[in-house]
């Protein structure tokens, strides 16, 4: 049988299944687990330990058409200047909540458009976030920027409060594709930016592009590839587009008709993977390409690349503290997110400083389920010598989990001593294989695509 026939008859062109940047999928969080949960998870973070601070900024000038984010459209800066206010004084709870000997490793600011802040109010916010949190000696600090909304003051802002990475949206420069998703953005303005952000010494750079897109073509997107290969970023997400008008309703302007059929989005992915390997570009995971210097393939070598709500991340915390509106705290112990919409969020801080409203505690054979997961999706694996030593109580769970995976896919994986590992031609099936190990996944509904 044909690669792509047996692909087709494992279910890849028809699951819809989650994409594991967090397990239990945050469409289980429960709601309970609120603000005490925060405030007790954030008092147990060990004292002395490195954590990663992610903040959110949902407002955007425009709202693109395929664009499922938590965001807000604005015309005027009086709500966003509001809001980071509330950031402010979420940042100051946060701080005196945790333990104070914690070091920041990491600081990511996503949205929405978080380049959408006035250079004055960016300073205000990055003046509280390094006065609250002392950096750890490999800092990164990563901003998204949209390259249409991102003036030079802003950078130059950004590069000296200590900006070292930055991540660019792109998705695709045909004008065709770009008109059908709401989203203009010419070469010109993306390549500026990455000349101003590179002559101003940020040269680790990410771009994002998105398969899948209404209108595209193995022809348009490869002249997509090859301009994004001339802007030699060190890393690149590739994602597939995920259409889910159900939930978020921007999509309802994106045709069905337009859209590639599910075998022509295999079809996008395979030669872009096929692209990106021929100019040098490793693949990690499912959908991301890094050079080898970049630190993410350096992680890859180390086995040490983890999932996480960006998707892949080198960034080895196990506490990743989430500010502003809808934003999720992830703890050892469980996760906690943050109300959802705008005035919620600025309400709870209002009335009890922090903003948790909903979350998941870790319980029963869930630690070691996530761990499974993260395997899966980051190392294609089920390292079973690795899991019976971590988690040693359960070794009947990593016995059951393992038998499953074979009876349930005997072609899939090869057996090996101290792993089960799966073949090449079945990675595209991973997010699939992991939904037959997530539990949570027989109530589901409403996910994207596999593929
Ligand atoms: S793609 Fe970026 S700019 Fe467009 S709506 Fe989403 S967050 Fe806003």
């Amino acid at each position: 049988m044909k690669k792509i026939d047996s692909l087709r008859e494992l279910g890849l062109f028809d699951a819809k299944v989650p994409r594991y940047t967090s397990y239990p999928p945050a469409n289980h969080f429960e709601n309970g687990v609120g603000q005490q949960f925060q405030k007790d998870w954030l008092r147990a973070v060990p004292d002395g330990s490195d954590i990663s601070v992610y903040i959110h900024i949902p407002f955007c000038k425009r709202l693109c058409w395929f664009c499922a984010c938590r965001t807000q459209g604005t015309k005027t800066m009086r709500p966003v200047d509001a809001y980071v206010e509330y950031l402010r004084r979420e940042i100051k709870t946060v701080r005196a909540t945790l333990p104070r000997g914690i070091r920041m490793a990491r600081l990511h600011l996503g949205g929405g458009t978080p380049t959408i802040l006035s250079p004055a109010t960016m300073a205000r916010l990055l003046d509280d976030v390094f006065d609250a949190f002392a950096t750890a000696p490999a800092f990164e600090f990563s901003v998204e920027i949209d390259p249409t909304e991102a003036s030079d003051a802003l950078l130059q802002t950004l590069v000296g409060y200590g900006l070292n990475r930055a991540s660019l949206g792109v998705q695709d420069f045909a004008p065709k594709v770009q008109k059908a998703i709401g989203r203009p953005q010419s070469l010109d303005q993306t390549r500026s930016v990455i000349t101003f952000l590179r002559d101003n010494g940020v040269t680790a750079l990410n771009l994002d592009l998105l398969y899948g897109l209404p209108h595209q073509t193995p022809e348009s997107f490869r002249q997509t590839l090859d301009h994004v290969i001339a802007m030699a970023p060190d890393r690149l997400a590739i994602y597939g587009y995920a259409h889910v008008p159900w939930m978020s309703k921007r999509q309802i302007m994106i045709k069905d008709e337009d859209l590639p059929s599910n075998e022509a989005r295999f079809e996008l992915a395979t030669m872009a993977q096929v692209v990106m390997n021929a100019h040098g570009y490793r693949t990690i995971g499912i959908d991301h390409f890094a050079k080898p210097s970049d630190a993410l393939f350096i992680a890859q070598q180390n086995d040490e690349v983890r999932r996480n709500f960006q998707g892949y991340t080198d960034d080895q915390s196990d506490t990743l503290i989430g500010i502003g509106a809808s934003a999720i705290s992830r703890f050892p112990d469980g996760y906690v997110q943050n109300a959802v919409a705008t005035s919620a969020y600025q309400d709870r801080i209002d009335n009890t400083q922090l903003a948790g409203h909903k979350g998941y505690a870790m319980r029963g054979d869930d630690t070691i389920m996530s761990q499974i997961i993260e395997d899966l999706l980051c190392r294609f694996k089920l390292n079973t010598a690795k899991l019976h030593a971590q988690f040693p109580a359960q070794s009947a769970a990593v016995n059951a989990c393992s038998l499953m995976l074979v009876r349930q896919y005997p072609d899939l994986f090869s057996v090996g001593k101290d792993d089960l590992q799966m073949r090449d031609w079945a990675k595209p099936l991973v997010r699939i294989i992991a939904s037959s190990v997530d539990t949570f996944s027989r109530t589901n509904t409403g996910h994207s695509a596999a593929i």
